[in-house]
């Protein structure tokens, strides 16, 4: 029985150290390390930018109606569902060249970089952390800020981007949106925030929080100087975003469907031990309640900012 047992155990170690390989670790077993295959560098190195385009005639599924395209029309359509409507997650990249005159934008401000001055360690330290999602994406933090024409006026977007640490707001968001704000006040344009984000970033604890009240701050000159400050939040715009400076837009629009909150769902059903209504903190349920002025279809939003943006300026 103990025999049996060590080999049952010696074949879920060799089962480890398969995996530990295929991600670049070195095995423990002499078998492992014997082994015929060596990964030189861990991991896998090729950033986004290197990557290739997507080839043509790929498919790519509905998430809400299992509707099936290829990306391409998926990215005519930009990127919402021919069928059903459903609004897919986009980056700053894609937000830009639906906005800008001829895809044709400047981004500014990437020079600034998160630091891990709390040395915060999780499943793995911050710095690691920073590096690695560095190493994988060629965005530099999780908001990008990029000024351009929009129709016939000149525009700030800020547009957050999701796969950068989940959006989350740190002291490089706070401190590029203040810039923007100083661009802003310099060229006389107005600004238009895209909020994609899960909320403040822990690893940076208070000075993430700070920003809420440097930003709002901040906002508050635009309105000294009547320029207009649009938010849009699309999926999803969740924590300290959508509690501040995401809900301060002389207005506050969103994207179909979009899950807008300040906590999830399952802990407000947790708390206050109740069901919770259908559609709740979706931008549908939000707007009956009044905390939307508006919800915008993708393939509108350009020509809607641009309608704002002359409204404002009359
Ligand atoms: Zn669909």
């Amino acid at each position: 029985m103990a025999e049996v047992h060590s080999i049952k155990s010696k074949t879920m170690k060799q089962d480890d150290d398969f995996e530990a390989n295929l991600a670049g670790d070195e095995g423990t077993t002499e078998e492992s390390k014997a082994s015929w295959f060596k990964r030189i560098k861990k991991g896998i190195l090729t950033s986004t930018a290197e990557k290739k385009e997507t080839p043509e005639g790929l498919w790519t599924k509905c998430p809400s109606c299992n509707y099936i395209c290829t990306v391409t029309e998926l990215r005519e359509n930009l990127f919402v569902c021919p069928k059903c409507n459903h609004h897919h997650r986009i980056g700053s990249a894609e937000y830009f060249e639906i906005l800008f005159n001829d895809n044709h934008y400047e981004v500014f401000f990437e020079n600034i970089r998160s630091k891990d001055f709390l040395h915060f360690t999780d499943l793995k330290s911050y710095e690691k952390r920073l590096e690695e999602t560095w190493a994988k994406t060629d965005i530099t933090d999780s908001i990008r800020i990029a000024a351009g024409d929009l129709k016939e006026h000149h525009i700030v977007v800020g547009c957050m981007d999701f796969e950068f640490i989940g959006g989350s707001l740190g002291s490089v968001m706070g401190e590029r949106i203040s810039r923007a704000v100083d661009y802003c006040l310099q060229h006389k344009c107005g600004l238009l925030i895209i909020c994609k984000s899960g909320g403040a970033r822990m690893m940076e604890s208070a000075f993430s929080l700070m920003q809420l009240a440097k930003v709002s701050g901040k906002l508050s000159q635009m309105t000294d100087a009547k320029l207009p400050y649009i938010s849009l939040l699309t999926d999803p715009s969740f924590g300290g975003i959508s509690a501040s400076f995401g809900m301060l837009g002389d207005l506050n629009i969103a994207e179909p469907g979009a899950l807008i909150g300040f906590a999830g769902p399952r802990v407000i059903k947790e708390t206050i031990k109740r069901d919770l209504p259908e559609g709740f903190q979706r931008s549908e349920f939000l707007l009956e309640h009044g905390f939307l002025d508006f919800i915008v279809n993708r393939k509108e939003l350009k020509e809607k900012i641009a309608t704002l943006l002359t409204l404002f300026k009359s």
